[in-house]
């Protein structure tokens, strides 16, 4: 097994503010003797539409934008620059959705990885409603990109149900008269027979069912906008891991092993991956590890716990999520967070005794493939999107709700360097910082600690009312 490595060590971090020209060198990676990874074993590279590794970067490019990292944000920036014609190349380390784009549940919805009255705290109430409804455009971005990407065979399945573990009805009640109220979302109120009628398990109490998110193939996903990229004349890169860059100049130049990209503008969209390459981004993010499993084929079994064919999640913070996959013959079920970022040797078993809580009539059932991904967590939990200086973005934090924030992101970020809207200040407040190193690491794994201790109180005292 190659040892899993985390970040891009590279020759020399880049000039963030100040004309250090970095010293080349090759960082280490996976020992498969190439430029690049294999995809890491999941159920999305075994089921990934088949693509040829693409060169990595030999000698010079100039181009007008350069985006560092082939996951969703960067790939959704890139299609955005390319239909607005003008020149591209995105230099990815690995391959195509490599890192958490191409691994994670699949799930799109609106929202952030914190909750709009956190975002409120932070930026305001306005601030809070205007973020919220990007966050609503990403999901249709992803959606119009399915569309116009196609013919596809990457179905979006509709529907998401989010459980309590607890019964609190009026608390789903007001969720749901707000987001019809303030956003015109429309959600739907699941009582606990309902529920119980769809999902059987006694762990799970009322819902609220978002008829218009969906969950899909994210690998698949990402593949598709990078034919799609290339379609519009975008230049890709695998296996060419961005290791040193002079950020000074009016023209950028970004580094690799192989050769260099030149460009007016440069882009870091680098998510959990993020190395010392760019120290400041990488000092702003705590990179946090999340884990999935996909069980063998049991369709019966599965079926008889679970009867519907949506993107089911709970509310605990780092809770459950899955759904049902392969046609529903087989279960995909993530959940569990940890700072520790080298794989766990028992990760199978421990989201297998999770999933078997949740659903006894699982025990037993066989697990095809288990698999972890980096998240990008600042510490105010928000995106951070912006220009380090001008010329210089970054897209990037996205924690544990990127799929629909990636693409408005990428959006944002597009617009920006098009210069056809400021809306990326929109994410102002929320600073590239340090978030605190070692520190903030072994805090967030004490949150973390702390909300798993608040959540099982509340379940326990709910389980003894009945
Ligand atoms: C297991 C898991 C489950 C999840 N489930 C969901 C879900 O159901 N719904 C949801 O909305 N979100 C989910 N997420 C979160 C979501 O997947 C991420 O927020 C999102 O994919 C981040 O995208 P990204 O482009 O920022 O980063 P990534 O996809 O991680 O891409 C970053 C890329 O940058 C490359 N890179 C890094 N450094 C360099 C360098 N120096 N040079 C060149 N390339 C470099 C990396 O190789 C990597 O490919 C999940 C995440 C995980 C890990």
């Amino acid at each position: 097994m190659p040892r899993l490595r985390q970040t891009f060590p590279g020759g020399a971090p880049c000039a963030w503010h100040g004309a250090r020209p970095g010293r080349v060198q090759r960082p280490v990676l996976f020992d498969y003797g190439e430029g690049m990874s294999a995809y890491v074993d999941s159920f999305y590279s075994r089921t990934r539409r088949p693509t040829a590794p693409r060169a990595a970067l030999h000698g010079s490019v100039a181009v007008d934008v350069a985006i560092v990292g082939g996951g969703l944000a960067g790939l959704t920036a890139a299609i955005e620059i390319a239909r607005a014609g003008r020149s591209v190349a995105v230099i990815e380390a690995e391959r195509i959705g490599w890192g958490a784009s191409g691994r994670n549940g699949g799930f799109v919805g609106p929202g952030y990885a914190t909750s709009l009255s956190h975002i409120a705290l932070m930026a305001g109430r306005d601030a809070a409603h205007e973020l919220y409804r990007l966050s609503i455009e990403g999901v249709r971005i992803v959606e119009e990109n399915l569309a116009a990407l196609g013919p596809t065979d990457n179905v979006a399945t509709y529907g998401k149900l989010s459980v309590l573990r607890y019964s609190d009805a009026p608390a789903l009640l007001v969720r749901q008269e707000m987001m019809a109220r303030d956003f015109g979302y429309a959600l739907e109120f699941r009582d606990r027979a309902q529920v119980r009628g769809m999902l059987r398990s006694k762990k799970y109490y009322e819902a609220l069912f978002d008829p218009q998110a969906f969950h899909f193939h994210p690998l698949n996903y990402a593949v598709d906008l990078a034919a799609g990229i290339e379609a519009l004349g975008g230049r890709i890169f695998e296996g060419a891991p961005v290791v040193a860059c002079d950020l000074d100049g009016a023209t950028k130049v970004l580094r690799t092993p192989g050769g260099e990209v030149r460009a007016r503008d440069v882009v870091f969209a680098t998510g959990g991956y993020t190395g010392s390459v760019t120290p400041q981004l990488r000092g702003a993010m705590l990179p946090i590890a999340t884990y999935v499993l996909v069980t063998e084929v049991a369709p019966q079994r599965i079926a008889e716990v679970i009867g519907v064919p949506y993107a089911i999640s709970d509310n605990r913070r780092a809770g459950d999520y899955y759904r049902l996959v392969d046609g529903g013959r087989r279960l995909l079920w993530g959940g569990r967070i940890t700072t520790r970022t080298s794989e766990p040797a028992r990760l199978a078993e421990q989201l297998r005794a999770t999933m078997v809580s949740t659903y006894p009539e699982l025990a037993g059932i066989g697990i095809d493939a288990a698999w972890s991904g980096l998240m990008s967590y600042a510490r105010h939990l928000m995106p951070m999107i912006g220009q380090a200086k001008p010329n210089v973005w970054h897209c990037f934090g996205f924690g544990g709700h990127g799929l629909n924030t990636t693409a408005i992101g990428g959006r944002v970020v597009a617009e920006g360097i098009l210069g056809t809207s400021d809306r990326y200040r929109l994410y102002a407040p929320f600073g590239v910082n340090w978030a605190g190193g070692p520190f903030g690491v072994a805090a967030a794994q004490m949150t973390y600690w702390t909300y798993q201790a608040m959540d099982f109180v509340r379940e326990f005292r709910s389980a003894r009312a009945g």
